[in-house]
């Protein structure tokens, strides 16, 4: 190898919390990273907003920083994997390039009342025929169809010139110095416009929600090359060769490739998902169908790969709230030794429907609840039950993930940021009764984008050495408080009963 070929693949993970610029060594290992915390804006309960402006800014910032401060020149990247926050989309002018509002972000809840009508319309079972969703507001296509009627009643503008995507496509048109307006199948079937069978989109689904045809991305497969960037950016055009939703990434770097491979990812929300295979399977406990990701052999058709996800809205993000909104924690980290602090949660439990409630409920009306409090309860025992409540959730999608595929989960493997605290691990495996597999690199979702592109411009060939060269860091085993947190998830599940419903 001449010190002139490309060492490293360069990662770009735009999350919801921040944005990441990751270099991966031949190894597989990171070599340096760079991050910015992004700004939340809620201007009303229940709405969340990004600033796609300040994300792009933040990732040019971390893709120069990475490469400044690692002394590692642009032209040692082989290429760049692109992993995105879902669900998230915007409209903009491409003349300009400027957003024409901000990007409403998936845990936005402004669009519940249209899928309460479209609800009441009959087009429940319709849309998850086509989609493999539940009907929600989680998704894209109810908030494009906001952001159309906004900016109709709100600015005159030229309609040939709008473009609209989720993250990945913002990210992709302006590092291609706007040449490429494209997606992948796994952000593709996030929209619920996509037609699950076929990876196109849906003609009828369009039309229903008002979103020209004309403005939507071009489909490609997840790996594979997108374009490349503008020479203006880092001074070289680096190939783009992979583009995959956070979770499928993660999927991807676990090693998830076929039937009955799972895993769970703890950060803003958390994300447990399963491989099918190249069938679409069909969940009867409310988890979603959805694209893992799709590739193609040269000059052939793409092969979709399909998966069952069961999406928990929040999980960091209540962490973030004990932080932003309540003040009660200074730092995220701290909520581990608080928690370690206190011999039990003192009766209180806490259900984490800040955002409505995802599978298995799938209730947009529920909303977040502390119950059992009393006057002795202290400060620590309330973030316990924070922490209690992430993992009582996880053991509600494992159980449906038990009941559809028919085999129990063994072992759970497990990434994300809030992997990192070591309570809610031990806890989430007492309450499971199985064991939880913490990698070394909790930047999974990274790691995922990065083995996608490395592999699709060929850096590495083997998708398996890959994978088997990832190091455990910890398994954290069933422990003396099994019983009880097991015993406690039923009164856990009596809280979430009360929050359910709770506006009309
Ligand atoms: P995302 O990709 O959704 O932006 P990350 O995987 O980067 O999320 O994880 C960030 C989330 O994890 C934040 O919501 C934060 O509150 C939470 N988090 C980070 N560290 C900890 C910790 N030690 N304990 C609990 N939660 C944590």
């Amino acid at each position: 190898m001449t010190s002139n070929s490309p060492n490293y693949i360069m990662a770009l993970d735009l999350g919801t919390t921040g944005n990441r610029a990751i270099l991966f060594d031949r190894a597989g290992q990171i070599a340096a990273q760079a991050y910015k915390e992004l700004t939340q804006y809620y201007p009303q309960p229940g709405w969340v907003e990004h600033d796609p402006t300040e994300i792009w800014q933040d990732l040019n910032w971390a893709m120069q920083t990475v490469l400044k401060d690692a002394e590692i020149a642009p032209r040692q990247i082989a290429a760049i994997g692109l992993t995105v926050q879902r669900e998230t989309c915007l409209l903009w002018d491409k003349t300009t390039g400027k957003p024409l509002h901000n990007a409403i972000v998936w845990q936005d809840r402004r669009t519940a009342p249209l899928c309460n009508k479209l609800r009441e319309e009959g087009y429940v079972d319709d849309i998850y025929n086509r989609t493999g969703l539940v009907l929600d507001a989680y998704f894209s296509a109810t908030k494009l169809n906001w952001l159309i009627d906004w900016v109709k009643t709100h600015q005159s503008v030229n309609w040939d010139n709008v473009l609209a995507g989720t993250i990945d496509t913002w990210a992709l048109w302006n590092l291609t110095g706007g040449k490429v307006h494209a997606t992948d199948h796994s952000n593709a079937s996030r929209t619920m416009l996509l037609d699950l069978k076929t990876g196109t989109w849906d003609a009828t689904l369009l039309d229903r929600f008002g979103i020209p045809g004309e403005i939507m991305p071009k489909i490609q497969t997840s790996l594979g090359e997108f374009g490349r960037t503008d020479p203006k950016l880092l001074g070289v055009e680096i190939p783009i060769t992979a583009i995959l939703g956070d979770q499928q990434a993660a999927l991807f770097a676990h090693g998830c490739n076929r039937p009955g491979s799972l895993k769970c990812t703890y950060g803003t929300g958390a994300f447990l998902v399963s491989h099918t295979g190249s069938e679409i399977a069909r969940s009867q406990n409310y988890l979603l169908s959805t694209i893992a990701w799709s590739q193609a052999a040269s000059g052939e058709s793409p092969t979709l790969g399909y998966a069952l996800e069961g999406s928990m809205f929040t999980a960091g993000a209540c962490i973030q709230w004990l932080r932003d909104g309540l003040k009660l924690i200074e730092t995220a980290a701290e909520t581990e030794a608080m928690a370690n602090q206190v011999e039990d949660n003192g009766g209180v439990y806490f259900v984490p429907a800040l955002s409505g409630l995802g599978a298995p409920h799938w209730d947009m009306n529920a909303r977040g609840a502390f119950l059992g409090i009393t006057r002795g309860v202290q400060r620590e025992q309330m973030v316990r039950a924070v922490l209690e409540a992430i993992a009582y959730q996880a053991k509600e999608v494992v159980q449906a993930v038990n009941e559809d595929s028919g085999t129990p989960i063994q072992t759970l493997k497990v990434d994300g940021g809030a992997c990192n605290n070591n309570f809610l691990m031990q806890f989430q495996a007492d309450v499971l009764g199985i064991p939880v597999e913490r990698p070394a690199v909790l930047d999974a979702t990274a790691q995922g984008a990065a083995f996608a592109a490395g592999l699709a411009v060929g850096f590495w060939d083997s998708y398996d050495t890959l994978v088997s060269n990832r190091k455990i860091d910890r398994v954290f085993e069933p422990g003396t408080g099994a019983t009880q947190a097991q015993a406690n998830f039923t009164l856990w599940k009596k809280a979430v009963d009360r929050a359910k419903n709770w506006i009309e």
